[in-house]
């Protein structure tokens, strides 16, 4: 839709006469311009290794491809969801009191609730199910998918995961029906990402074949419980359990906090962990458990089992094993909260670019002509895209098995990528659009300090990356040589950029990992002394592995040219900004001559120039293919600027 002679909307609603040419002059100016910078420097001027291409798509085309991987089924769930949210009850709602966005999250779960839209069972029976259903949620408020999701996920695909008929029958359809609003109780003051070293104690008594849960000090207290503050009436509660003199490790026990009717259990002591930075609606606690029966049908009892006369059994013989498989249930979560990132730098994006393409600053010059505009928001789209398909082959990978390495160590990265993308993204939109991003109304600010905490819940970023090193050396065999060289592309030229992207992401990993084998990672003193070089590594594995579903997911798209041409441009600038953004590896492992490195720069912006091209027709056409719903994107400046000036 167009307005004023300006792009109102939708770019693929806009009429193809319409169509300017001029990438191509603003690719030919970005490249003679370096060439005369660096001329001036003494230094060559770069090969230009510039591409070539325009985009020419239809947005809504590109939409229906991203949302391609979602069945009927799936699909027909999220427009009865969506059209569900256009209650006034989900329109956003800004500057509100803790304990009225409280209540107002807790109204929003109950309707969500009452409707029977999501599952808990889904979690291991229909997970694209159930990721569809909580992505609407997210949609429309991250409070409410978080407050949600430990109600759903953690608590509800806890028991679907660990418990056995019994918890399922017994408590999923009161989850389901909020009938028990659930907590999810790993965390204690003290052991944070140090999930094995709680001190929460479960200890077995045949007589009354009850476990005693008991917090022994302070620091065992469960800590940042979402739900427990106000509103959980249940919480899975992971505990050491003891049977007699033996330690078994960590077990999930369901324990009743609350009675009905709201009031505290006997013995159950709970804080409210108070105001937050951000996601103000959930009711964060601290639980102390003193000397708490719990039945004994409440341990989670599918991968142990306590008989009534208190013979401990489990097919895992180790503390180790049982932990790795307990903990492992905790992949549908990850995924949602790096799919939730996902989404969120989508609807940065969507406001930032929206706005950025009708403002103009400096006479008539629309703030996305700047360099330094295409630079912040371009890459980030191009990489926003490549997480798309990269979570779409994970939530593939997880219909098959949620628990297996593969699984673990590919949606541990990608959280960690996804969140830290997230974050820069956000920001730069935020600055992108000037002062009017701080407005809150403008969605962008708002959502940063929501999720702000996203790259520390469910997994610690910087702990998770080194979850994929520790992948990585799993699977190198012993003794593998740390030394020497590693084959690979050396780019001499610029133009040789391009074609060698994914055997540069490739060789970077190599050489990286090479070189921590020559420092003895495998120690664990040497992992440690070296955890800089292992979250690089981790690093350049997950954007190796991003790029590599990226050009895969372009490829496939083989009956529709124009949109497997856009995300194989998408695909290449993210490769090139991977280099450039790391390019002090490239050139000083060899991988890149120090005059190809000169070029990089070149290439990035004539990438964002092409994109830009034609008055962003294809930039504002991949926003749509973001297929966000319309209905989300609240923002006032990524509509009718001109109409919002009139009112003001
Ligand atoms: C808003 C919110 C809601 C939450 N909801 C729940 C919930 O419902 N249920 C629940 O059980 N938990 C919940 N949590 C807890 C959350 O999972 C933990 O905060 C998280 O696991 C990190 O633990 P920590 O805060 O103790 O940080 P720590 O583990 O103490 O980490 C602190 C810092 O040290 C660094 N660090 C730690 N270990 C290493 C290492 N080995 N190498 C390098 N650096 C390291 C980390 O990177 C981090 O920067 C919630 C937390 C928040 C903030």
């Amino acid at each position: 839709m167009w307005e004023d002679g300006r792009a109102i909307c939708d770019a693929g609603e806009r009429p193809r006469g319409d169509r300017r040419t001029g990438g191509d002059a603003r690719i030919g100016h970005a490249s003679r311009g370096a060439g005369r910078r660096q001329a001036a420097r003494g230094i060559a001027a770069p090969q230009r290794g510039v591409p070539g291409w325009q985009l020419r798509l239809d947005g809504n085309e590109m939409k229906e491809v991203v949302l391609g991987h979602f069945g009927p089924e799936e699909r027909e769930l999220q427009r009865r969801m969506f059209a569900f949210m256009q209650d006034d009850l989900f329109k956003p709602r800004y500057g509100l009191d803790v304990w009225s966005y409280r209540e107002l999250t807790l109204q929003r779960l109950q309707k969500v609730c009452a409707q029977g839209f999501i599952h808990a069972a889904d979690v291991t029976a229909h997970p694209k199910r159930f990721m569809a259903g909580m992505q609407c949620l997210h949609f429309a408020d991250y409070t409410l998918s978080i407050k949600a999701g430990v109600h759903f996920t953690l608590a509800g695909g806890t028991i679907a995961k660990l418990g056995t008929k019994y918890h399922h029958e017994t408590f999923l359809p009161k989850i389901d029906s909020l009938e028990l609003p659930s907590c999810y109780g790993m965390t204690e003051l003290g052991h944070g990402s140090n999930v094995m070293a709680i001190e929460t104690v479960a200890t077995y008594d045949p007589s009354s074949q009850t476990f005693d849960l008991f917090t022994p000090n302070n620091l065992a207290s469960k800590f940042w419980i979402g739900g427990s503050a106000q509103h959980g009436k249940l919480c899975a509660v992971f505990a050491q359990l003891r049977m007699g003199d033996q330690w078994q490790g960590p077990h999930v026990f369901l324990v009743r906090i609350r009675d009905d009717d709201g009031n505290l259990m006997p013995n159950v002591r709970i804080k409210d962990c108070g105001s937050k930075m951000g996601l103000q609606g959930v009711d964060n606690g601290q639980i102390w458990f003193d000397h708490v029966k719990v039945p004994r049908e409440n341990m989670l009892n599918r991968l142990a089992n306590v008989s009534p006369q208190g013979e401990y059994t489990s097919p895992l013989k180790s503390v180790a094993q049982r932990f790795g498989a307990t903990v492992g249930g905790l992949t549908m979560g990850r995924f949602l909260i790096a799919a939730a990132a996902v989404d969120a730098s989508k609807i940065g994006l969507i406001v930032a670019v929206r706005y950025s393409c009708m403002r103009t600053q400096f006479k008539d010059k629309k703030i996305m002509e700047y360099v330094t505009h295409q630079r912040r928001l371009v890459p980030a789209l191009a990489t926003t895209y490549g997480l798309e398909f990269a979570m779409q082959e994970l939530s593939r990978m997880m219909r098959k098995s949620q628990t297996s390495k593969e699984v673990h160590f590919l949606s541990s990265g990608l959280k960690a990528y996804a969140t830290w993308h997230r974050v820069k993204t956000l920001q730069d939109c935020r600055e992108a659009c000037g002062g009017m991003g701080f407005l809150s109304e403008n969605q962008i600010g708002p959502i940063m300090t929501d999720m702000n905490v996203d790259v520390t819940f469910e997994g610690d970023n910087t702990v998770l990356m080194q979850q994929v090193v520790k992948g990585m050396l799993a699977s190198t065999p012993e003794g593998a040589a740390g030394a020497g060289n590693v084959t690979g592309p050396t780019v001499q030229a610029i133009d040789q950029l391009e074609p060698s992207l994914l055997a540069l992401l490739r060789w970077r990993e190599a050489v990286l990992f090479k070189e921590f084998l020559a420092l003895g990672g495998r120690e664990a003193k040497a992992f440690d002394e070296n955890l800089d070089l292992v979250l690089s590594i981790g690093r350049a594995h997950t954007e190796r592995r991003i790029f590599e579903i990226f050009q895969v997911a372009a490829i496939d798209v083989a009956n529709k040219p124009e949109i497997k041409d856009a995300l194989l441009a998408l695909c290449h600038l993210f490769g090139v900004w991977c280099v450039e953004q790391d390019l002090s590896t490239f050139v000083s492992r060899g991988g890149v001559s120090r005059q190809a490195a000169l070029g990089v720069r070149d290439v990035v912006n004539a990438m964002c120039a092409s994109v830009c091209a034609e008055d962003n027709h294809g930039l504002l056409a991949l926003c749509t293919g973001f297929g966000i719903p319309e209905q989300f994107i609240t923002a006032p400046i990524a509509h009718n600027w001109t109409k919002i000036n009139a009112k003001m």
